[in-house]
């Protein structure tokens, strides 16, 4: 089955929001197992929003529309479809309730325009908003599903997956899973060139890769009539991408975060950590933080920004900064062979680095080292990270879990295998 997603916003197309409902609606029509092959935005013009829909009529099977079903002048698109449909629009008394409910709980008057978002075209689905007052609708009309949802997201997701999700997976025949595997340490060209063989003979399952700051996921997604028959398809299209990416895989498991897996590894191998940050300024902290439970493994965080926080903190010898400078391989490896305060780890991450904006011969931005102590065991690597001073912070804070990975699992098998 096809979608067509339609955002609907003058505001979108000055570039006044971003157009987070398209991106979460194109994921989520993925995972349904629906082909969107065209997204178009159009602003909030009768005319045209009137020609975006019909010509979305004729080449998709689900078209989604999301923004303009507010109460002012400019909200037309439920008024766009019933013309589009030749439908009618009647006033529903339950959902004018429900409106008129929502104002009282919020102490405020209802306006006779609030009353035009309980207008419903004829023969649509009513679908509750919880968090806001306009009602979503589907509007079934010859063979197709027109789904119209507000534009605000705090009010579209919830609405989506509490009533479209269901609504969807009732017209489809079958049941679609899926497994997402998580992969860090290669990227995502070299991924695609790894499994372009799986990729080219796709058809069902499908494999998709999407990816990430610093990881790569794959997602398989079969269709079949049963549940136990779609696992049956993904299952032998995991074990390979287990077999082509070994340890670089950190979860199968579409709920489990990097950290999430650092986490579980330091307490299968009963070690506690600390961090030692200078350009991503405790980020790489936070993200462990991140993780609930975290207590038990995390010891101390350092910001160790000045050259001065990096000598006290985390003893780093001013002659190394003086020879080498602050970013430096010798003054990553010296910031994990410290700390001088705080309670001993036995794994200790350090990150320094220029994150820019300012590039320059003596200071490159992206140009950063990240060591990684393991029990007296310390390796040090170096990046070169692009784009603006969040993103690299972002790469180096992923890189240095996927660094603290690496050196634990290589740290276990040095000591297994010698
Ligand atoms: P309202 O009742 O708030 O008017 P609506 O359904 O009429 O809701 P719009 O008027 O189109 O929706 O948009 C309201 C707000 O929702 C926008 O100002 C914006 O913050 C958010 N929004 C709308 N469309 C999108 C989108 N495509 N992506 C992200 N946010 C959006
Ligand atoms: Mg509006």
């Amino acid at each position: 089955m096809t979608a067509e997603i339609i955002t609907v916003g003058t505001e979108i197309l000055l570039g006044n929001i971003i157009n987070t409902n398209a991106a979460y609606l194109a994921r989520e029509c993925a995972k349904l197992g629906l082909s969107d092959y065209y997204q178009v935005t159009v602003g909030d013009n009768a005319e045209r929003l009137a020609e975006v829909i019909r010509t979305a009529l004729l080449r998709a099977d689900i078209i989604i529309l999301c923004g303009g079903l507010g109460p002012t002048e400019d909200d037309l698109t439920k008024e766009t479809v019933a013309e589009v449909c030749g439908k009618q629009l009647y006033l529903d008394e339950n959902s004018k309730n429900r409106i008129e409910e929502y104002f009282k709980k919020k102490g405020r008057e209802v306006t006779p325009n609030n009353i035009k978002q309980a207008m419903i075209p004829e023969g649509a689905i009513i679908l509750e908003n919880n968090n806001g007052t306009a009602p979503g609708v589907i509007v079934p009309f010859e063979n197709k599903h027109i789904v119209l949802l507000p534009g605000p997201p705090i009010e579209l997701i919830p609405m989506f997956e509490e009533s479209v999700i269901p609504y969807i997976t009732k017209l489809m025949p079958g049941v679609i899973e899926s497994q997402t595997v998580k992969i860090c340490s290669v990227g995502e060209s070299a991924v695609e060139t790894q499994i372009k063989d799986l990729i080219d003979s796709q058809t069902n399952p499908t494999i998709a890769t999407y990816a990430k700051t610093g990881e790569v996921h794959v997602r398989v997604t079969a269709h079949a009539d049963t549940e136990q028959e779609a696992q049956k398809l993904i299952k032998p299209v995991v074990n390979e991408l287990k077999l082509r990416f070994g340890n670089n895989i950190y979860t199968t498991d579409e709920k489990v975060s990097l950290e999430q897996a650092v986490v579980s590894l330091l307490e299968a191998s009963e070690l506690k950590v600390s961090t030692v940050e200078s350009c991503t300024g405790g980020m790489v902290a936070a993200r462990l933080i991140n993780v609930a439970g975290v207590s038990d493994i995390f010891k101390c965080g350092f910001v160790t920004y000045s050259n001065k926080a990096k000598r006290k903190l985390a003893g780093v010898k001013k002659s190394t900064l003086e020879k080498y400078t602050a970013v430096s391989e010798q003054t990553a490896k010296e910031m994990v062979s410290g700390p001088e305060l705080g309670p001993k780890a036995d794994v200790i991450v350090g990150i320094t680095g220029y994150a820019g904006p300012t590039d320059t011969p003596e200071e490159p931005k992206g140009l950063v080292y990240i060591a990684c102590n393991v029990c007296g065991s310390i390796k040090v690597r170096e990046y070169h990270f692009s784009g603006s001073r969040q993103k690299i912070r972002e790469s180096a804070t992923t890189e240095a879990l996927v660094l603290v990975r690496d050196c634990v699992m290589d740290y276990f098998s040095e000591k297994t295998f010698g």
